[in-house]
């Protein structure tokens, strides 16, 4: 059974991102934690979430995943960023408490010139400050298509990030389709030898969740532009190899493609009937 969903808004609430989560015959979601640029998170209504509880357990949601703001940035050379990462992610993982044991995702960050060592330090050492022993959330380390001065864009940059974490059954990875293309893993012509690596790299018992996205840019580009299911380098053909294949099928899908909700109603039928 496939669990495939898509990024949608949760400025209406819990209660509502389930409605439209199941109206599109999703089973799971992504959603961001607070305005993707940063700044102050919505209330959480404690009926709304007793609601979500309900709809999820009746609609036999898979685990969902909670996006960080772009603007955290664990391995910023600025002090006052640095904090802002630690805010946000403090307080982040006390609110997913209230949605018991799904998914926090990040981008690793940047090093912004500090070089990559340095910003695997900083990013273990936010780590192990906000992670706590009976949390029940996964946090999920995304992989990066290496734009910039980005970690995490092979992966042994993140497994050296999990290495240094003390609470280390608490992490994750969540690999994104483009950005590892676009890194300059071949998972169109070479799926099994991507998968093995990152088996021998990072264990894909790690592995947790997956954004299904095609990709404007070419292979290798280290560009981040994320295409429809089918209108990118990648192709229909080899995600629907990716979301059907025996490591990957049984972790949740989310749709990050450019689309309004027909859309991704459109390719969440797609990938979940398989048909090439
Ligand atoms: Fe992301
Ligand atoms: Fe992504
Ligand atoms: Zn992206």
């Amino acid at each position: 059974m496939i669990h495939i969903g898509c990024h949608l808004s949760i400025s209406k609430g819990f209660e509502h991102i389930a409605q439209e989560a199941f109206s599109i015959k999703a089973d799971t979601f992504q959603f961001f934690t607070r305005n993707p640029q940063g700044g102050k998170a919505k209330d959480l209504s404690a009926a709304d979430i007793q609601r979500y509880l309900q709809l999820a357990r009746d609609y036999k949601f898979a685990p969902i995943v909670a996006h960080a703001p772009y603007t955290l940035n664990p391995c910023s050379d600025n002090p006052q960023t640095r904090e802002f990462a630690e805010m946000v992610f403090t307080d982040d993982l006390n609110r997913m408490e209230k949605i018991a044991g799904n998914y926090y995702n990040f981008h690793p960050g940047s090093h912004v010139g500090q070089g990559v060592d340095q910003a695997i330090d900083m990013i273990a050492g936010l780590l192990n400050k906000v992670l706590f022993a009976d949390m029940t959330t996964t946090v999920l380390l995304e992989t990066m298509s290496g734009k910039g001065s980005e970690v995490g864009s092979t992966f042994e940059e993140l497994k050296r990030i999990i290495d240094k974490v003390d609470l280390q059954d608490k992490m994750g990875v969540c690999l994104d389709t483009c950005h590892v293309f676009a890194a300059g893993y071949d998972i169109v012509h070479n799926l099994d030898g991507v998968l093995n690596e990152f088996d021998r790299v990072i264990g894909l018992k790690r592995l947790k969740a997956i954004h299904l996205n095609d990709s404007l840019m070419p292979f290798g580009s280290h560009k981040d532009r994320h295409a429809k299911i089918g209108e990118g380098m990648i192709g229909k053909e080899a995600l629907l190899d990716f979301a059907h294949h025996p490591a990957i099928k049984n972790l949740p899908l989310i749709l990050e493609t450019p689309n309004d909700i027909e859309g991704y109603a459109a390719e969440i039928e797609m990938i979940r009937t398989g048909e090439k």
